[in-house]
């Protein structure tokens, strides 16, 4: 796994996280996810055993979370920026392209870091 790092806090207060990592195609691309309000931990899908019930779960405590926390988004330099912040400002931010552009310096600097690194 390329490098990481929390780049922003989205409009409930969670961080959010982003990894960087090199697609098939050799392309750069990052993946945001949300932490949990718990833990600042990731989601997960979990199962409850007594009633077979699928639920997503903190990674750390396991305790119920918003599904949000087991979803990810993708941040392609590729694309551009309405494009590729059309779904993060939607889920993470209300519709705020300008608060997406708060993030985008720093998923910027995490990527300009993992081409550096060659990963
Ligand atoms: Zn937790």
């Amino acid at each position: 796994m390329g490098p990481h790092e929390v780049v922003g806090v989205d409009v409930r207060g969670n961080q959010i996280m982003a990894h960087a990592f090199r697609g098939r195609d050799d392309r750069l691309f990052a993946m945001l996810g949300v932490m949990t309000p718990c833990c600042g931990a990731s989601g997960k899908g979990l199962m409850d055993e007594p009633s077979g019930q699928g639920f997503i779960g903190c990674r750390k405590c396991y305790s119920e979370v918003d599904p949000l926390h087991g979803d990810a988004w993708t941040w392609d330099e590729d694309l551009d920026a309405p494009v590729k912040w059309d779904r993060i400002a939607r889920d993470l931010f209300d519709g705020n392209l300008e608060k997406v552009a708060g993030v985008a310096q720093s998923v910027k600097a995490l990527m300009d870091r993992a081409e550096q690194r060659g990963i």
